[in-house]
């Protein structure tokens, strides 16, 4: 395949945020708010004959290969097909790179952009555009890719074509009459994409006769082969046998295996400029495999391409087993997820009162979630997963500091001392919401006014969480109908509690939300512990900021109130700042008496009580005089 009928791209769109993982009901709605990635994908991919046509009109979604991709409906991991198809009298060879959609995973999207020439840009015309629509958008554009928009969903009832078109001149500058027009659902209009993505999109460059230059642009792990890469080939040809080396390790590999990925593999034997596709080379280490590495042949050097900045975790939880016998079968489960998944950062931690565990990076609360899930499916691991807490910056007199535990967090006696100033992470957020009238397939119970009250909603719920730089505008100004897009400065740790909750049931699931990283801030920060009849337990310390202090103690105190068992003399539970007490519940003691009513022979009571002291240390974690089931633990951190 020469260059000139090659294809690289990629379809984007804005994906439904996800609610935490413990509202589970509640993410199957989320897939009708999705615009329609893998369903046309899946399309594409049946109307090239590369997979046969899904019967029934089942959605399988082919690329969607996880088990948590598939139950939660949305792609996590970037995954590669390519297709031909005939046009013009010319057999054309289009290399499809799905892209997950969550905000979570952007650091998985620019990646995939990396290997493309354009981009597909799919909006859903019931829904319109929407927060991460904007963002993809800008990305793609700055890379400099074609951007193809096609507005999917025109079977539905409440579609409004004509008007999202409008939206998206308005918005992007899009000329309508580039806007293609499809159902993924039905095929409809399918068609067209095919040969818009020929007609429009440039094909790659690269020369057959320059030194083989290939972009490394993903990876996965596999048992027998070793590390498997995807490579876009950016010069000349990459043959099996080929001696190769990185620019990045400057390691040397012998290629054992090239294909293609139709979309499974497919061995070709040789890889030419242009393409995309897998290579195999006996890598051992996955860690080798540097996603943005550039590779060569050994003996001819070549410019690397420009890297890609390294994934920047945005939320760290502690992860400890169940029970704690099991942490080196965890850590070796964690090792091999993290295979799969390289933006997760790993280091051990250990806590008086859960042992030995992990401290996880993640780059989103819903990253977390599904690693987590993916932990508890793919290698059945029974796990404890501390409150999440986002990076701090604690700058000294001399030196700065990020902390990524809250045991690292200076006592407050520093914090006069020798702390200059705390910083915490910072997001600039887009809030898209709908001011005028509903939406069709919504029930038309509330009118105009209520409706204009989600945007006022949407305003009290950033106040409330701390936002600055608020400002806003109208995104259209259709009849009724406008919408505004508000955007602000929010702290991160405000984010990765219950905020999605709190937008997604306020504004009934009509507003959308993006973030991007807007750096760190000043602010008045405390570490807040928890003291189980005066002794803190490490593994519960929280950051609060000060003018939530008070409430976080309050509700904190009186959840543990509810989960720790009784003890045979009375627990004071407390939250502390420093010395200073802020919220206290009595946990009366446990009746000694239980059974002196109950009459039917000492043996039998002895029995039990035995049994009850064995059941106890198995699954008590001793914490100081008070018994801490990690049952206990799993309730309060898992569910908060
Ligand atoms: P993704 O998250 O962007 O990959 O979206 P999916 O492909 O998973 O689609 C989200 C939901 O929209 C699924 O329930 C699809 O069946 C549905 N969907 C996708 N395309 C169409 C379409 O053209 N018409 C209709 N009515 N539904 C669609
Ligand atoms: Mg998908």
């Amino acid at each position: 395949y020469p260059c000139d009928v090659i294809r690289n791209f990629s379809v984007i769109a804005h994906i439904g945020f996800y609610l935490s993982a413990s509202l589970f009901v509640c993410v199957t709605d989320e897939f009708l708010l999705d615009h329609g990635k893998s369903t046309l994908a899946d399309r594409l991919l049946e109307l090239t004959g590369t997979i046969a046509a899904a019967k029934s009109g089942k959605n399988e979604q082919v690329l969607d290969k996880l088990k948590v991709e598939r139950e939660r409906g949305i792609t996590v991991k970037a995954q590669t097909a390519s297709m031909l198809y005939d046009w013009n009298g010319k057999r054309h060879l289009l290399n499809l790179i799905d892209t997950p959609g969550h905000v979570d995973f952007a650091w998985e999207v620019s990646r995939s952009l990396a290997a493309c020439q354009g981009v597909l840009l799919l909006v859903d015309c019931s829904q319109g555009v929407q927060a991460q629509t904007i963002s993809v958008f800008h990305n793609a554009k700055e890379r400099g890719l074609k951007i193809i928009p096609v507005l999917n969903k025109i079977d539905l009832p409440a579609a409004q074509p004509e008007r999202i078109t409008a939206q998206m001149q308005a918005t992007f500058g899009i000329d309508p009459k580039d806007v293609i027009k499809i159902s993924a659902k039905t095929g409809m209009g399918v068609d067209n994409i095919l040969q818009a993505i020929i007609e429009r999109i440039p094909p790659p460059s690269g020369g057959l006769q320059n030194p083989f230059k290939g972009f490394l642009f993903d990876s996965f792990y596999d048992r027998y082969r070793g590390v498997i890469s995807l490579i876009s080939m950016q010069d000349g040809i990459l043959r099996v046998g080929d001696k190769i080396s990185s620019i990045h390790t400057r390691k040397k590999y012998e290629v054992t295996e090239l294909g293609l990925m139709h979309p499974e593999e497919v061995p070709t034997g040789s890889l030419f400029p242009g393409q995309v596709g897998y290579m195999a080379c006996n890598m051992k280490d996955p860690a080798d495999a540097l996603v943005g590495d550039t590779l060569f042949c050994v003996g001819k050097p070549v410019e690397p391409m420009p890297g890609f900045k390294p994934a920047k975790a945005m939320v760290y939880a502690g992860v400890y087993p169940m029970d704690s016998g099991d942490f080196p079968k965890l850590e070796e489960s964690i090792k091999r997820l993290t295979l799969t998944d390289r933006s997760v950062t790993v280091s051990r931690e250990s806590s008086t009162a859960l042992g030995q565990g992990c401290r996880l990076g993640f780059l989103g609360t819903l990253h977390m979630d599904v690693f987590r899930q993916r932990l508890e499916d793919e290698h059945d691991a029974n796990i404890i997963i501390t409150a999440p807490t986002v990076p701090y910056k604690i700058v000294y007199r001399d030196r700065e500091v990020i902390i990524s535990n809250p045991t690292e967090f200076p006592e407050v006696t520093d914090t006069a001392s020798k702390v200059k100033e705390i910083q915490e992470p910072v997001v600039k957020a887009t809030i898209i919401v709908p001011e005028g009238a509903r939406s069709s397939w919504i029930v038309c119970q509330r009118v105009t006014e209520t409706s204009t009250a989600y945007f006022g909603d949407m305003m009290d719920l950033c106040f409330s969480r701390r936002a600055e730089d608020v400002e806003h505008r109208y995104l259209d100004t259709g009849e009724g109908e406008a919408r505004m897009m508000l955007t602000c400065v929010l702290p991160l740790s405000e984010i990765v509690t219950d905020f999605f909750d709190q937008l997604k049931s306020r504004s009934s699931g009509f507003a959308s939300f993006d973030y991007e990283d807007h750096g760190y801030r000043k602010s008045e920060l405390a570490k807040m512990v928890f003291l189980l009849n005066s002794k803190p337990v490490d593994a519960l310390a929280i950051i609060v900021h000060r003018s939530s202090q008070d409430a976080i103690g309050r509700t904190w105190v009186k959840k543990l109130h509810k989960v720790i068992p009784r003890q045979l003399f009375e627990v004071p539970i407390q939250a502390a700042i420093g010395k200073k007490v802020i919220a206290r519940e009595t946990l009366s003691a446990m009746r000694a008496d239980v059974t002196a009513g109950l009459y039917g022979g000492h043996y039998e009571r002895k029995m039990k009580h035995l049994e009850n002291q064995k059941e106890g240390k198995r699954k008590m974690k001793r914490m100081g005089t008070v018994n801490l089931p990690q049952e206990a633990f799993y309730d309060i951190l898992s569910r908060s």
